[in-house]
């Protein structure tokens, strides 16, 4: 029993509940759009249209740009203050003119802002006005995404823009046995993990969408471009003659859903394959919904991660543990630190979420451990619970910098955004082989920070302070 079990009693008790503010401070979620341009980048030759002012468009792509580091375009139908007023119809009206003319892309995907939502321009309709007015001309593809920001966040963002492509571009046809996997906002480095799981399976998958290798791209002279790799639109067209749909993230699941129920494709919507249990459970999955066994190559790789695991018992044993950030990636983490033998202190996530509470309680009870939980929460509580609750790591995009700074603790970056090191594109930590390197990672963080050059452990000394901290000494 821990002393969070001794001292709330519950698992529900365990909420932390704010009291003290009346406004979000350093929010631990991005606005509904951001998460439905994510989506976009994974596609080809596609570009995305925020319907709403120039700062909406100008804000998603300053954070996308210092976070990935590749030239990002955003386009925007740039609605000012007369427009805001009389609506921003002849605004869209002329950015899906000026984009299809100018770039001449396959796909405009166009996402409503708080503003456009707010002042109710149906962009459908105006979607409709502009094909009517181009009969006989070639157009790209349209798909809108209803996008407000003051009732979601990126993830419902994501959700959405995946929902409204294979809603708008699905075309059941012959069966094409393969697999079509929802990703979710991971890092390019993570798709890559998961491309590379499959070709090791020897399952062809539709990836929704495929941002590896367009937000981490060579250099190239032509800079500003429409991205030339991801998912295309053929391949979502395909999608409803597949095998079955894996949502890599439980909250993402809604297009997996869409063709359950309109095509017959089973959907399995699971946590995120980080760590041995989950990238069993994905891996189980795949070979059940194509009927084969798992190679050789991947149970090698899974050795290799239980190997690691044991290799680094003994620096993170009992090492306590802060996550914030997406809920998916948030459980999917406290799942794999409690296999490396950590414990899940404090929990945080921007939204509400009853399946996140669930996974929480779920892995409570097998560890016996109950995390502090932070639903709908921000960055300026969990910095007052860190406060009374000492970590020894903490783990979460750039914002939590300051946090970890504060409470003298290491930060490993994880999530989005992460603009002050390089490489954030290249983050991975799903499947057995990134896993090893997080295990890896992580394990040489606390060893930089909790041993000597000798390997010593420098905290010899407060583990005596602890003996006079009674909330420290219960749980010894
Ligand atoms: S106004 Fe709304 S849509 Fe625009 S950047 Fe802010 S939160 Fe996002």
């Amino acid at each position: 029993m821990n002393e969070n079990m001794d001292c709330c009693g519950d698992f529900e008790e365990n909420k932390y509940v704010s009291d003290k503010k009346f406004a979000v401070e350093n929010p631990a979620r991005m606005c509904q759009p951001m998460g439905a341009l994510q989506a976009i980048m994974g596609l080809k030759n596609a570009m995305p249209l925020i319907h709403g002012s120039q700062g909406c468009a100008t804000y998603m792509r300053f954070q996308l740009i210092r976070h990935f580091r590749e030239p990002i375009e955003v386009s925007s139908s740039a609605l000012n203050e007369k427009t805001v007023i009389y609506g921003g119809e002849n605004n869209l009206l002329n950015a899906l003119k000026n984009v299809s003319e100018k770039q001449d892309p396959e796909i405009i995907c166009i996402m409503s802002s708080c503003l456009t939502e707010t002042i109710g321009d149906d962009i459908e309709g105006i979607i409709s006005k502009f094909e009517d007015a181009n009969i006989g001309m070639k157009l790209p593809e349209l798909v809108s995404v209803s996008t407000p920001s003051f009732s979601g966040s990126h993830i419902e963002g994501y959700d959405k823009a995946v929902f409204e492509l294979v809603r708008h571009l699905g075309r059941p046809n012959v069966p094409n046995n393969k697999i079509n996997l929802i990703m979710g906002n991971l890092s390019p480095g993570d798709v890559s993990e998961v491309k590379k799981l499959m070709e090791d399976l020897n399952v062809s998958s539709i990836i929704l969408t495929d941002t590896s290798l367009n937000l981490d791209a060579p250099l190239e002279e032509d800079t500003l471009d429409l991205h030339k790799y991801g998912t295309t639109i053929k391949e979502i067209e395909d999608t409803p003659n597949s095998k079955a749909t894996i949502s890599l993230s439980k909250h993402v699941d809604s297009a997996g859903k869409f063709l359950e129920k309109n095509f017959d494709v089973k959907c399995f919507s699971e946590n995120l394959p980080v760590g041995i249990k989950n990238t069993d459970k994905f891996v189980k999955n795949i070979c059940e919904a194509m009927n084969i066994e798992v190679p050789k190559k991947v149970e090698r790789d899974r050795g290799r991660l239980c190997d690691v695991l044991v290799d680094a018992h003994s620096y993170n044993y009992r090492k306590k543990v802060a996550i914030f950030g997406d809920p998916d990636m948030v459980i999917g983490i406290a799942n794999f630190v409690s296999e490396m033998g950590m414990l899940p202190e404090v929990l945080c996530i921007g939204m509400k979420s009853e399946r996140f509470l669930d996974d929480v309680k779920k892995l409570s009870k097998e560890i016996n451990y109950n995390p502090i939980i932070l639903e709908d929460s921000d960055l300026f509580d969990l910095e007052n619970v860190l406060d009374d609750h000492k970590v020894d790591i903490l783990f979460g995009n750039a914002y939590g910098a300051s946090i970890a700074d504060k409470n003298n603790i290491p930060l490993y970056r994880v999530g989005f955004p992460i603009f002050d090191r390089i490489g954030a594109q290249r983050i991975s930590l799903l499947g057995y082989t990134g896993g090893i390197k997080f295990v890896d990672e992580v394990t040489n963080m606390i060893i930089d920070y909790y041993y000597d050059f000798e390997g010593y452990k420098l905290d010899e000394e407060e583990e005596i302070i602890f003996e006079d901290n009674p909330i420290k000494e219960k749980n010894v």
